[in-house]
């Protein structure tokens, strides 16, 4: 809708509402009898208007003296909506009857499909914060609202690609009638709905790095006890969770600091779905795990494997640890994981041996050679069957997103004839890892950190493995 002012007979603008002829200058313009001038907005102040003006027909800017905010006498002029004249007043019930709120950047968008598989002709890309007139809404299904947008403030008619029914996503927008939301009925909630438990004091954040290491702003402090609706899940890491939050029990969006993707720590939280721990995916299959060395030689010495003198930490203990780890989180989705116990004087075939009968078998080691060399590594058997290599693919890739950037550079995916994969059964898919080279790490507390994030990255290498 556009409207203008037509000039009854000849008169000031004006910067305020005095009389015209008491102004300099500088804060008058005289303008004559019959001018017509386009309004991007107007609003009622006493017996003034005050106007601001829009663009001519050329689509530049009116100005005069450099300003395009000007009060007017109301009596000295008409106003024209499309050309007819309008009274000022009843402009107060025209405007739309609701407010609609966006509350997450999201599609406007021709019909309920999802925004992005939609041509760029029938969606709208729409900013968070952004408030939109709306005269009248309709719910469609149970996530979208159908929206006839209305007249914004200036009095011009909202519409994007020349059209002014969208469809919108439900849960990112918030429906105000004066200012206040209007209720819109829940949706039904169909399907599972999952949730988020916090098993003990932690935070949201918007990355996975350490908590400690990032702004307020990214970050949000969850009590132990506390329960979120979640939408979606997906891992992020071999420690993380990345959840898009979910509709509260009246079907609004859950929102944290405005936003609805967050990153939560695995360990602190559990996965709800209708109240009961995620569906035990790995249900029904059995993981080897060798953790390497503590044999006794002929000489009495139990082998501690690569040693990091610095720190008096050994591989064998770092990786029965890991074994630990990854029997829990695999255990805790349904899989039988079986340890190889050490001093039990096998040999290495033989302990290749003990994975008949399972879906994979992993030997886990740590590296050392000059104590400057890092980086992380995983061997299969040469030749490697198609399964040894897929989940060695799977290990590498979950290890390579398990460290900080950089700190235990990727060394890829290698064949070896290794002897203890000899004693393993072609079904069983086989690999050893290395996680990282245990000689070069300089503290205890990155040892501790590196040895837990690898034992974590190759339980959800193993896991990718068994469900893909
Ligand atoms: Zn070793």
């Amino acid at each position: 809708m556009v409207y203008q002012i037509r000039l009854k007979f000849d008169t000031w603008l004006k910067q305020a509402t005095v009389q015209g002829s008491s102004l300099p200058d500088s804060q008058r313009q005289f303008l004559d009898g019959g001018t017509v001038l386009p309004l991007s907005g107007f609003e009622t102040v006493g017996n003034h208007l005050r106007l601001t003006f829009g663009k001519d027909g050329a689509g530049d800017q009116i100005f005069y003296k450099g300003r395009n905010t000007w009060f007017v006498y109301e009596p000295a002029v008409e106003l024209l909506r499309n050309g007819q004249v309008v009274d000022p007043q009843t402009r107060e019930s025209e405007v739309s009857a609701y407010t609609m709120r966006i509350e997450l950047d999201t599609w406007l968008k021709q019909s309920t499909a999802q925004g992005s598989s939609l041509p760029d002709d029938q969606r709208q890309l729409v900013r968070a914060g952004t408030s939109l007139p709306v005269n009248s809404f309709t719910v469609v299904g149970t996530f979208h609202l159908q929206v006839a947008l209305g007249v914004d403030e200036r009095g011009q008619q909202v519409s994007f690609k020349g059209k002014n029914t969208w469809f919108i996503y439900r849960p990112v927008v918030e429906l105000l009638k004066n200012d206040e939301a209007v209720v819109v009925p829940p949706p039904p909630i169909r399907g599972p709905k999952y949730s988020l438990a916090f098993l003990e004091d932690s935070l949201l954040k918007r990355s996975t790095a350490q908590g400690s290491m990032l702004p307020d702003g990214d970050k949000h402090f969850v009590a132990r006890g506390t329960s979120l609706p979640i939408q979606r899940y997906e891992v992020a890491d071999a420690s993380h969770w990345r959840v898009l939050l979910g509709l509260d029990a009246n079907g609004k969006q859950v929102l944290v600091k405005g936003r609805t993707t967050w990153f939560a720590y695995r360990p602190a939280v559990e996965l709800l779905k209708d109240g009961l721990p995620v569906e035990k995916s790995l249900v029904g299959r059995t993981v080897v795990l060798d953790p390497g060395h503590g044999e006794f030689s002929s000489a009495g010495v139990n082998d501690p494997g690569a040693v990091n003198r610095r720190l008096n930490r050994n591989e064998r203990d770092e990786v029965r640890k890991q074994a630990n780890i990854i029997q829990r989180v695999l255990g805790d989705k349904g899989a039988t994981v079986r340890i190889i116990e050490n001093n039990t004087s096998l040999s290495l075939r033989a302990i290749g041996a003990q994975a008949r009968g399972a879906d994979c078998f992993v030997s886990l080691h740590l590296n050392a050679v000059n104590q400057q060399v890092q980086g992380h590594e995983v061997f299969v058997a040469n030749p490697p069957t198609t399964a040894d290599v897929r989940l060695a693919n799977a290990v590498n890739q979950a290890l390579d997103g398990s460290f900080a950037d950089g700190d235990v550079p990727n060394r890829g995916v290698k064949q070896r004839r290794l002897a203890v994969f000899e004693g393993v059964p072609t079904a069983t898919a086989a690999i050893l890892t290395e996680a990282f080279f245990i000689d070069s790490v300089t503290s205890a507390g990155t040892l501790d950190r590196w040895n837990d994030a690898a034992a974590r990255a190759i339980a959800q290498g193993i896991e990718k493995f068994l469900t893909s």
